[in-house]
């Protein structure tokens, strides 16, 4: 199997006017599953395509291991691509669909093919259609036919372009968990793209978050989830997403306050707080998730601040709370916390939850 080194890759269309993909380094070691994730447009398949070799870079490297692979072709590179759209050929019966990846790329006899294709496809539980035409099948079966189609070869790296974006949610949450499987299974490095961020948290071991090119941040989920570099990582990663006030900082430099005066809010930090970071008497972005805020129905006045419930959303585990400051924010409670549309509750929360982002560049401080 191959470690996938990205080295500086960078992908321009329309002569310079478009840079899909931004200068990006990222290594995906040998055996690892990182998920690529972000909105779309964001250069997510020209990378993809950059690492099968079906896009030439403007400027960078693609290694598999130690080999520079950027120059080699697409059908020389020991990868398997998994797309959206299933890509099965209309015509061809499942059998024939799985063979014939083999037959381009090994020097396999007839009945060794059907040998591997009838392994993978009992390996799939679709070894019943085996005889059928592509239109003959769901959703489901026809992405179980591309997969094993792309695994029956073996590949050293798998890539994935929003392979499940076509299935319904409970088959999505199905396949996500096979897919898994059968990577670990067979110890092959995946690269699995995504605009789905509930996918990038739950797939990968790490994930690589991507904006307009620009790679974000690559980590452990609950890392990126716990720590976003950055306000656009903040409110991507995270569902529902991270709520955010824009909120001034006064300090000394040895103590501070945030405040916002639309909101009615006023939070001192503590010192420890504000040793830990450098703030300045300036704009900021406070970023509060919807799980850190504590929701009191009958305000004692102690609490950050108090707003008007506006929709009380149960969704049987929690109540989704939405709160009229900004234009939503929202806040999820434990079941036995309902309030009623038109109350004024307490809103509280910690400062240990609380994440702020430069006004200016968005970054954490
Ligand atoms: P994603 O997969 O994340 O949705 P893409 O990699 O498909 O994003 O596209 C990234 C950017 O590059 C988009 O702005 C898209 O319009 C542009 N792009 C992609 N392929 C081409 C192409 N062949 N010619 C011109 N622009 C392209
Ligand atoms: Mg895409």
């Amino acid at each position: 199997m191959a470690r996938v080194t990205l080295d500086t890759l960078r992908k321009e269309f329309d002569r310079g006017t478009i840079v899909a993909v931004d200068d990006i380094d990222l290594e995906i070691e040998d055996g690892e599953f990182v998920t690529v994730v972000g909105p779309s447009g964001c250069g997510k398949t020209t990378t993809l395509r950059m690492v099968a070799g079906l896009e030439e870079p403007t400027s960078g490297a693609v290694r598999f291991d130690d080999e520079d692979v950027t120059e080699v072709h697409a059908k020389e590179r020991p990868v398997a691509m998994v797309f959206q759209n299933y890509a099965l050929y209309p015509h061809k019966t499942v059998m024939g669909n799985m063979e014939f990846g083999l037959k381009m790329s090994t020097d396999m006899t007839p009945d060794e093919r059907r040998e591997r294709v009838t392994e993978m496809a009992e390996m799939m539980g679709i070894e019943d259609l085996l005889d059928d035409k592509p239109d003959e099948l769901s959703g489901g079966q026809k992405q179980r036919v591309a997969l094993g189609r792309a695994i029956a070869r073996e590949p050293e790296v798998f890539l994935f372009d929003e392979p499940l974006s076509n299935l319904d949610a409970k088959l999505r949450t199905e396949m996500r968990a096979e897919i898994q499987k059968l990577q670990k299974e067979f110890g092959v490095t995946a690269m699995y793209v995504t605009h789905d961020q509930e996918e990038a948290m739950t797939m990968g071991d790490r994930l690589a978050i991507l904006n307009d090119g620009e790679l974000q941040q690559v980590g452990k989920p609950t890392e990126v989830y716990e720590n976003p570099v950055n306000e656009f990582v903040a409110g991507f990663i995270g569902s529902p997403s991270m709520n955010f006030i824009d909120v001034a900082v006064e300090t000394d430099g040895s103590s501070a306050t945030i405040r916002d005066d639309d909101a009615g809010l006023a939070f001192d930090l503590s010192d420890e707080y504000v040793a830990g970071h450098e703030l300045e008497n300036a704009p900021y972005t406070l970023g509060i998730r919807p799980e850190n805020i504590r929701i009191v129905e009958n305000p004692t006045g102690d609490e950050t601040l108090t707003s008007t419930v506006e929709v009380v959303e149960p969704i049987g585990s929690d109540n989704y709370v939405h709160l009229a400051i900004n234009e939503d924010f929202l806040a999820r409670s434990p079941p036995d916390v309902l309030p009623e549309p038109g109350d004024e509750v307490g809103v509280a929360f910690d400062e240990a939850d609380i994440h702020l982002f430069d006004a200016e560049t968005g970054e954490d401080v």
